[in-house]
């Protein structure tokens, strides 16, 4: 089904993403993750492709297959483009269609010093509309609440959103994000923008440190002080900084839901656990 018919049934969405094994690694090491995940009955699994920018093709479309036909749930394959060419983007879709997805979240995706990128496209919303033109697809993109880092001022960005969503993105997944006050005026910054399709909250569930300081130097996410003080408090602690960052979580999603967001996004990081327990804590909820 494609993810702009699950909107128009259900509110609020819940959907996980995970990433696929190293090329190197089977695609069956994934299964015991799939097994769990896929019993929570998210209404799509979203699947990552190649990121940091790396041009490796990588197993994205496989375990979006697998997902699809072992599992029967709905795969979102991420798609990004500014490394590739006109050629070899029509290759996955043409995967794709043989596939049956349906499902395509447009990227532009990361810089990457090391390669330069080819010219076919610049942005997402380039992509977004070669998509459309080659075959009927339910196409999401994704949206910065706290801002895209190479964007010089959030009016800026909200309006190359509406770009993107004006070539044909009719569902948007946000980056993580910490505040939920950011994402609600970044919610109604859209609005003014005319923004009106649904936006997802991405939540990443905080686990361990290590992770903290990745994500905060990767996608600038602001920390609020509550945040910071529960990650300081608990730091050298394994178990107490992982019980603190999944209440954290859910805190967070109990909140978005009662804001009525039109969907939650979790990236699990492949990890099971983490995904059952926030389920657990919101089973009640969507
Ligand atoms: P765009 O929408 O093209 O925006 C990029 C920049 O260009 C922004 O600053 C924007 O304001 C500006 N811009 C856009 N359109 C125009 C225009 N017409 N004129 C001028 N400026 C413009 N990366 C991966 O490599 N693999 C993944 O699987 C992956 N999954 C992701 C999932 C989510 C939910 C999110 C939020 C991000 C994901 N990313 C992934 C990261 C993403 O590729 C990067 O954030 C990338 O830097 C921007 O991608 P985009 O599609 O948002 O780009």
């Amino acid at each position: 089904m494609k993810i702009d018919s699950i909107f128009l049934k259900k509110k609020p969405v819940l959907s996980f993403e995970i990433f696929p094994p190293k090329r190197d690694t089977a695609i069956q090491s994934i299964d015991e993750t799939l097994a769990i995940l896929c019993e929570l009955n998210p209404d799509f699994i979203s699947v990552t492709f190649g990121a940091g920018g790396s041009v490796t093709n990588n197993l994205t479309v496989e375990l979006a297959k697998k997902i699809k036909q072992e599992y029967h749930i709905e795969p979102l394959v991420h798609l990004t483009c500014l490394n590739h060419s006109k050629a070899e983007i029509q290759q996955i879709l043409q995967q794709l269609q043989e596939a049956e997805i349906e499902n395509i979240l447009a990227l532009r995706g990361d810089r990457n010093p090391d390669v330069e990128p080819k010219q076919d496209f610049c942005y997402a919303s380039d992509l977004i509309q070669y998509i459309k033109e080659y075959g009927d697809f339910s196409i999401s993109g994704a949206c910065y609440p706290e801002c895209h880092l190479e964007s010089k001022n959030r009016i800026e960005d909200i309006h190359n959103l509406k770009k993107k969503v004006d070539s044909g993105a009719n569902h948007l997944i946000s980056q993580l994000f910490f505040d939920n006050t950011i994402f609600y005026s970044y919610m109604e910054n859209c609005k003014i923008a005319g923004i009106e399709v649904p936006v997802e909250a991405g939540i990443m569930p905080v686990v361990n440190k290590a992770q903290i300081e990745r994500m905060v130097s990767l996608c600038g996410a602001s920390l609020p002080e509550k945040f910071k003080r529960i990650m300081q408090k608990y730091e050298d602690k394994k178990e107490a900084l992982f019980d603190a960052g999944m209440v954290y979580a859910i805190n967070q999603i109990v909140d978005l839901l009662a804001h009525d967001v039109d969907g939650i996004h979790i990236f699990t990081m492949n990890n099971p656990v983490v995904a059952k327990r926030i389920c657990d804590g919101i089973k009640n909820l969507v």
